[in-house]
């Protein structure tokens, strides 16, 4: 006997087999058994998501001998008919393929006659969308006035492009993407009464590789049956859609917490070595830590339990600013992952990425990931450089105060160093002399915020011993001294001017020095 793909097999042939579209299903049982009958029906949803299957059960529910209703008797001749395909007042039209309006005139034109054998002429236009105008325009006149025994099911992926007109004559269902868990669901019930065995993960990799379609499931599970001999198994489907499972990802990430990049590069190598789709890894590395990040937040989260340990053990692992960041990260990777010499290239660069944005303290310690060190990471744009930055990413204090007081965040901390000079710094401490006019700054609180700058600006634990004394070169003592020399140098560049030389020699003009200001202006 030859074999007879799965989706004609079990394609559902009442309402209640119907997986995933329980609103429609639920409206349109309801106008069946009470008798409230439409001429036109519109059905919208992406590809494989059971439209035109949806429109042969209410076909066969418009036609079953026994009685108009939602649950049609499968027995009778035009039940059977139906289910078969042959039934002959019900008419299929795949508008891709019949654009044009002759077509359409002839299918209307037949449209008048009553049914042969039927209660109603049933026409089902699939993709109707893509009906020419005039086509669209010859339907509309059927829309307006149509004979009693006619009903127009229309189904379409793209109900923007189905004319105002046509959709407002019509009763319209949108019908929903299938989630990954009632695709999967549905598979392993086909399997167990195929007697076939697999394996739960083999079936959430097929459910999430047809994107919401059941059709595209199953016909990957047609593929997947040929492709395995007596049972489906993870390692099959793996190598089969050369997809991945999550514990490639789970790695990466474990060795990502560790900023363990042998290992990265090392589970990159065996992902390229077993042909692992890079888009899919990374596809499924967003999807991982849009998991983490959410169970981050909802710790009831409805993962399986066995999902659930791993996802905990991830979660502790990152602070959410960091899966914002490696999200961001992954997203970016694959939209450039095109542009890549080649697709090993541009993973590794995308992990690199990671690795270099990956702050050196995580959650859980008393040091915060901090600002400074992300936009020097910034610059660095090659592996080596990057390798490197990892190994080396504590800066060593070069001894020049005055420049370190400028890189510091403007507030509290800032205004105490400032008015400091750097006395002596060993051992990572820094003795500072604070400048008596400012004694008021010595309290402990701009101290310790000073000393937390440093702690994060140095990513190590610093101490900060404080004397008071006077005629210091200080941050600011140092800027006041800069802004007067570069005052003067204006000043002296105004009046050696020629043209004021002239203004003042004939004109008698005065120079108000009060409004001179240097154009180069210092930041603080
Ligand atoms: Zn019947």
């Amino acid at each position: 006997m030859s074999y007879e793909v799965l989706a004609r097999k079990w394609r559902p042939k009442s309402f209640s087999e119907l997986i995933g579209q329980d609103g429609a299903v639920q409206a349109l049982s309801n106008a069946l058994d009470k008798n409230r009958l439409h001429h036109a029906y519109l059905f919208n949803g992406t590809r494989g998501v059971g439209k035109t299957t949806l429109a042969r059960i209410l076909a066969k529910s418009l036609n079953c001998e026994v009685s108009i209703s939602s649950k049609p008797c499968q027995k009778c001749a035009t039940c059977k008919d139906i289910n078969n395909g042959r039934f002959i007042d019900l008419v299929e039209v795949d508008a891709a393929s019949n654009t044009q309006v002759d077509n359409m005139r002839e299918l209307l034109e037949n449209a008048q006659y009553a049914p042969t054998s039927g209660r109603f002429k049933v026409y089902i236009i699939d993709e109707v969308h893509m009906l020419s105008k005039s086509a669209f325009n010859a339907m509309l006149k059927t829309l307006e006035e149509p004979p009693s025994h006619v009903k127009f099911i229309l189904a379409t992926t793209d109900p923007k492009k189905v004319p105002v007109t046509v959709i407002s004559r019509c009763l319209q269902f949108n019908l929903k993407q299938m989630t990954s868990d009632s695709i999967s669901k549905h598979l392993k019930n086909i399997l167990k009464e195929e007697k076939i065995n697999y394996d739960d993960e083999s079936m959430k990799i097929i459910a999430k590789a047809a994107h919401g379609s059941m059709r595209d499931a199953l016909s990957i599970l047609d593929q997947a049956i040929a492709y395995s001999d007596d049972k489906i198994s993870t390692k099959k489907i793996v190598s089969m859609l050369g997809t991945i499972d999550n514990t490639f990802i789970s790695s990466i990430l474990n060795a990502l917490s560790e900023n363990n990049a042998d290992k990265v590069m090392e589970l990159s190598k065996e992902m390229n070595d077993k042909n692992i789709s890079f888009e899919l890894a990374l596809e499924e590395f967003a999807r991982l830590i849009h998991r983490i990040a959410t169970y981050q937040i909802i710790s009831n989260s409805s993962e399986q339990p066995e999902e659930n340990e791993e996802i905990k053990k991830l979660s502790s692992l990152f602070s959410p600013e960091t899966l914002q960041l490696i999200y961001q990260i992954a997203i970016n990777g694959r939209k450039d992952l095109h542009l890549a010499p080649d697709s090993i290239t541009g993973f590794n660069m995308t992990l690199l990425r990671m690795l270099a944005f990956y702050p050196s303290t995580q959650i859980n310690e008393e040091i915060k990931p901090k600002k400074k060190i992300d936009s020097q990471k910034n610059k660095l744009n090659n592996q080596n450089e990057i390798k490197s930055f990892i190994k080396d990413n504590k800066k060593q204090f070069d001894g020049d105060w005055i420049k370190l007081v400028r890189d510091l965040k403007i507030g509290l901390a800032k205004s105490l160093a400032q008015e400091c000079s750097l006395k002596s710094y060993e051992n990572d401490i820094f003795n500072l002399t604070l400048n008596e006019n400012f004694q008021h700054l010595a309290e402990n609180g701009y101290i310790k915020k000073l000393e937390e700058e440093l702690i994060n600006y140095f990513n190590k634990k610093i101490k900060i011993n404080i004397t008071i004394g006077s005629n210091l070169k200080t941050p600011s003592s140092q800027k006041k001294l800069e802004n007067t020399k570069l005052m003067k140098k204006t000043e002296s560049a105004i009046m050696e001017d020629k043209f004021v030389k002239k203004l003042i020699d004939d004109f008698g003009a005065e120079v108000i020095t009060s409004s001179i200001e240097p154009t180069k202006k210092e930041d603080d």
